[in-house]
């Protein structure tokens, strides 16, 4: 809902009605008693400014009642209002009960007394201008008119000058209050304006998420195809191929692979912007991770020249999600090695600081300009890398790599100056060591879905193929999409399966009751808003084993299947996958 102006201005009583403020306002009153008395009966003062001390007292107790602070703003408006046209009439009375005829110093100790009351309320009020109005005119105007009535100019002028004073003070404060409203109204139009473009912006985050999430699901199909259909002829033609086609074909391999590598970043990054990613965050201890990784990156490491040290201690257990920490470390490392010059030292160093293990992966490469430390953590952001060559990465790395340490409720940082290299480092929460049992469990025991390569972590890299003996004989293949069908068939038959085709769920549930099918592979989103889980769900019951295959990145749906312990690859799915996952069905 858009605030009101209403909704805007502060409450009047909040702020100022402190006790102090109330004992202060207590004491000017006994002050004025003290001075009206010298003119005028004290039982008639006292019982004026009593009646004022009185209702000041109880607006304070009121108003600072926990049940009034808790009920709605309007309401709370409603009460400070009554009380204010109370107190305002009231004070306006004092021309009556306070005015003393020809004692012109007591004249002036009423009109400051008005005029001070007046100015106190219209500096709450300020803002409103037709309250402050009515409220100066009901306390200031009457005495103001019985001043000038009353007073000549021959012989009260003093009088009379009092009277318009008090008017143009009423004037006055009118003007003040009506430039205030303008500024109320200024600043409120202006929080509307910001709130409406921050609303726009966060549209347009959450459509540029859909887009992507639409975007991806819709090209891993042929990805998915063009892989299975490359894994066979690779597989097929090896030998028999001349070398021209064989160059040929590494090269479409390779642009597959890059294809392959472009759609997994930018779909981890969609997953995570939509939330869909979790960390399983358990504490994992750095040093074996570490060594793991140096391990996975020596050829790399020493293709370039490069030696890799890892100073961490053991038995350092930081809260992380191992998979995702050493996708984090692992592109670090990748950077690290692939930044520095020929004979350079990596090292991955282990520091602790309060409650907290910081992992340093430094380099003594070319370093990064201060001016773009944070801007190398957003999407597609490299450095001296105008043309985009390829070859030099996709600048998705370290903006995955954040939202993988945030995830972990971590941080990354940088430190580096220009030729003297970099130190990227990875803060985590110290966890206990794990005890004996849960320590058996792996790093992700829940799991009764198969992450695949585009999962997170596991960086593209050349699959060995698993001997393609299987145990089955017929395969039940759910698909809707003509490409994939066409391509998982060729390679199902292949390895010597027989394959049965259909395309919607109604077909697979008929197929199913009569079909021998060992095995189904159901796509997970059907024509006509089938779903493929809950075809893979009744194929189970009728015995057979089901293997769902999703384009999603969609946390519900493997929540789901890893609930109803349903096998999940995510596509694209290569050959060496697909295999090794019906092996171990
Ligand atoms: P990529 O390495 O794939 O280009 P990253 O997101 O990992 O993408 O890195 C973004 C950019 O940050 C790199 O292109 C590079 O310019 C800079 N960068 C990252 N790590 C280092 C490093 N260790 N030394 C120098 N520059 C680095």
């Amino acid at each position: 809902m858009t605030p009101t102006r209403e909704d805007e201005r502060p409450d009047p009583e909040d702020s100022a009605h402190t006790v102090a403020s109330l004992w202060a306002l207590r004491a000017c009153e006994v002050l004025c008693v003290l001075m009206f008395s010298t003119a005028i009966p004290w039982q008639r003062v006292t019982t004026w400014f009593g009646v004022i001390a009185a209702l000041g007292v109880l607006r304070w107790w009121h108003v600072n009642r926990p049940w009034f602070r808790a009920s709605p703003k309007p309401a709370r408006q409603r009460v400070y209002r009554i009380y204010m046209w109370v107190l305002m009439t009231y004070v306006g009375s004092a021309c009556w009960f306070l005015y003393v005829p020809a004692n012109l110093p007591i004249q002036a100790v009423l009109m400051s007394y008005l005029l001070g009351n007046a100015t106190l309320v219209a500096v709450r009020l300020t803002g409103d201008v037709m309250r402050t109005t009515i409220a100066l005119v009901l306390a200031v105007l009457p005495t103001s008119l019985r001043f000038i009535v009353e007073g000549t100019l021959d012989q009260h002028n003093l009088l009379v000058m009092m009277g318009v004073g008090g008017l143009l003070m009423t004037v006055t404060m009118v003007f003040l209050s009506r430039a205030q409203e303008s500024n109320v109204k200024h600043q409120v139009e202006q929080r509307r304006r910001a709130e409406a473009a921050a609303n726009a912006v966060a549209a347009m985050g959450l459509s540029k998420s859909r887009f992507f999430a639409a975007v991806s699901h819709d090209l891993r199909q042929p990805v998915h195809a063009i892989g299975l259909h490359l894994d066979l002829l690779m597989r097929r033609g090896q030998a028999a191929q001349d070398r021209a086609s064989r160059r040929a074909l590494d090269g479409i391999h390779q642009s597959w692979r890059a294809l392959d590598d472009l759609l997994s970043q930018v779909l981890d990054l969609t997953r995570m912007d939509s939330g869909a990613v979790q960390a399983d965050l358990r504490p994992t201890e750095l040093a074996p991770l570490v060594a793991d990784l140096v391990m996975q990156h020596s050829a790399v490491a020493e293709a370039a020249g490069v030696r890799v040290v890892a100073l961490v201690r053991p038995a350092a257990f930081a809260m992380a999600d191992a998979l995702m920490l050493a996708r984090v470390l692992s592109n670090l490392l990748d950077n690290a090695i692939k930044f520095s010059p020929a004979g350079a030292t990596v090292a991955i160093v282990l520091r602790g600081a309060r409650g907290q293990w910081r992992l340093q992966v430094r380099d003594a490469g070319m370093g990064i300009p201060h001016v773009a430390q944070e801007r190398i953590f957003e999407e597609f952001v490299q450095i001296d890398n105008e043309a985009r060559d390829r070859r030099r990465g996709l600048g998705l790395g370290l903006a995955i790599a954040r939202r993988f340490a945030l995830l972990m409720e971590g941080d990354i940082s940088v430190r580096s100056r220009p030729g003297q290299g970099c130190c990227m480092t990875v803060s985590l929460s110290r966890a206990a060591p794990p005890t004996p049992a849960a320590s058996i469990a792996p790093a992700h025991a829940g799991a009764a879905v198969d992450s695949g390569p585009a999962e997170l972590g596991v960086p593209p890299h050349e699959e060995p193929w698993p001997p393609s003996v299987l145990p089955l004989r017929d395969v039940l293949l759910v698909e809707d999409d003509s490409l994939v069908a066409a391509a998982t068939r060729q390679l199902l038959r292949s390895w010597g399966l027989r394959v049965r085709h259909v395309e919607t769920a109604d077909d697979a549930l008929r197929e199913g009751a009569h079909a021998r099918a060992d095995v189904a592979i159901c796509d997970a989103r059907l024509p006509h808003g089938g779903s493929g889980l809950d075809v893979a769900l009744a194929l189970r019951m009728r015995g057979k084993k089901v293997l769902l295959i999703s384009g999603e990145t969609n946390a519900v749906l493997r929540e789901a299947a890893q609930f109803h312990e349903v096998q999940l690859l995510t596509k694209p799915v290569s050959g060496p996958t697909l295999l090794a996952a019906l092996q171990a069905l």
